[in-house]
């Protein structure tokens, strides 16, 4: 540590690395920054982007800028990077295949797409072992819903306030934050109460919230759907785990109206809750059909729907094909982050480490007011920020001031949930305790400050 100038406080410095990366010669960040504003669209850029800085390079759960500064990715890109920036296991994988053959579509055989096919059936439970690769998470919910849609006969799909599922038209609908949602048709969803323990009407009663699943069919529908989706931790919501008890109830009403239930994993899946590999068993549920990607090929474009063969028939009577859905280079990325998972045991570790930083975070809750609430499982965690803890009035200011400062120390965490005050944490799954503390430490000698 460093003693800070003003206060004689210790500014906590990251924990030592054994890589450097090589001295960057690209164009200046000011040089990229006007590139990007003429040619590429602002949206989102800005919106986490004060200062924007330009990072060079990455390795595990580290990034580094122009000028070889060292910044701990708490983020985990937007919890895409699961096995860490760079994993040496994937980019050999990667470049091994790019040598091979870049594109094999649905006219050739091809091992490096039916051994990743095989691998993710295999982590599946029930008769989940039919695969349908996309390239992003919202390709696979638009897949999930149409085929929910296609095998029930019903249009009405429910999802919950609070949540995201993408950002294309079917999507969209069922995405359920107005600054996510455009003014285009999203017809034939209906989003039910959000069962967030923190925020929600009936606190962590799980059973009350899906009471309002039956409501909604009910009045809301003609009695039969199609479908739910739903996530097991909302990640863009702000990460809000579904009250206990919820997805049971809620599963067997669908079933009961008829409805498949879809598990979006985009966020939560492939090991990031460290209890389980899928976050859909955490609640001791198995879904009609998971989708999955961003954590699934490491930051490569990737993303998966799984099903029944029972189900999955309903695709095969008409053509429906992806043409860069299953691009081997992707898929064998995929095998690569299963392969790394299970070798370096990052599961295990998710929750380990997951569990330290979460006792941490909650002790640091006990220190600040301004901390209302810390919540998430493993690898996943959410520290919102309230100005009051009774009223739960959003510190929507703080959690921007916070997070720039942390930026300044060397720390990148993400933010969410509707009011845009929840940090959210879904680092690589490689994250040590040392990172851990390191993190905490940060987050407590700035909120000290203020
Ligand atoms: N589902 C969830 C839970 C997500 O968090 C996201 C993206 O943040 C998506 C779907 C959409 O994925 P993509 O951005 O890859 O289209």
């Amino acid at each position: 540590t460093e003693p800070d100038k003003n206060d004689g406080v210790s500014i906590p410095s990251l924990p030592p690395f054994d890589y450097c990366p090589p001295p960057y010669t690209g164009p200046s960040a000011a040089d990229i920054l006007s590139k990007r504003k003429e040619y590429l669209s602002p949206s989102m850029f800005y919106f986490y982007n004060k200062r924007p800085v330009n990072m060079a390079g990455g390795r595990m759960q580290y990034l580094f800028d122009e000028n070889g500064r060292r910044y701990l990715d708490a983020f985990g890109g937007i919890a895409t990077v699961s096995c860490g920036h760079c994993h040496p296991d994937v980019v050999d994988a990667i470049v091994s295949q790019t040598k091979r053959l870049q594109h094999s579509t649905i006219l050739y055989l091809n091992n490096a797409i039916s051994d990743f096919a095989e691998a993710l059936a295999n982590k599946l439970p029930g008769n989940l072992k039919v695969v349908f690769f996309t390239n992003s998470g919202t390709e696979a919910n638009e897949l999930a819903m149409m085929i929910a849609r296609l095998y029930t006969g019903c249009h009405d799909i429910i999802s919950l306030r609070n949540a995201y599922h993408g950002n294309a038209a079917g999507t969209m609908g069922a995405t359920a934050q107005s600054i996510w949602k455009f003014n285009v048709i999203q017809s034939g969803v209906h989003h039910a109460v959000n069962p967030d323990p923190y925020r929600g009407v009936f606190g962590s009663e799980g059973e009350k919230y899906a009471k309002d699943v039956q409501d909604l069919i009910q009045f809301g529908t003609s009695g039969n759907i199609a479908g739910f989706i739903s996530e097991a931790i909302q990640g863009v919501g702000g990460i809000i785990e579904l009250a206990p008890g919820y997805l049971p109830s809620v599963y067997s009403t669908i079933k009961k109206a008829g409805g498949l239930c879809i598990a979006d994993e985009v966020q939560v899946g492939f090991a990031r809750t460290g209890s389980h590999f899928w976050g859909f068993e955490n609640q001791g549920v198995v879904p009609d059909i998971v989708t999955m990607a961003k954590g699934i090929g490491n930051g490569i474009p990737l993303g998966a729907v799984v099903t029944t063969p029972e189900i999955a028939e309903v695709l095969t009577r008409r053509s429906y094909f992806n043409t860069f859905g299953g691009n081997p280079v992707c898929t064998a990325a995929g095998l690569a982050v299963l392969k790394v998972i299970e070798k370096e045991k990052l599961q295990e570790n998710a929750h380990a480490v997951g569990s330290h930083l979460k006792e941490r975070l909650t002790a640091l809750k006990d220190k600040y007011d301004l901390i209302g609430d810390v919540r998430g499982r493993g690898l996943m965690l959410g520290v919102e920020l309230v100005t009051d803890h009774k009223l739960k009035t959003p510190a929507k200011l703080e959690t921007l001031h916070i997070m720039d400062k942390l930026k300044e120390i060397g720390v990148l965490v993400g933010k969410g949930g509707f009011y845009g005050n929840v940090f959210r944490i879904t680092p690589p799954l490689c994250f040590t305790k040392e990172d851990a503390d390191f993190l905490v430490d940060a987050m407590d000698y700035t909120m000290a400050k203020m």
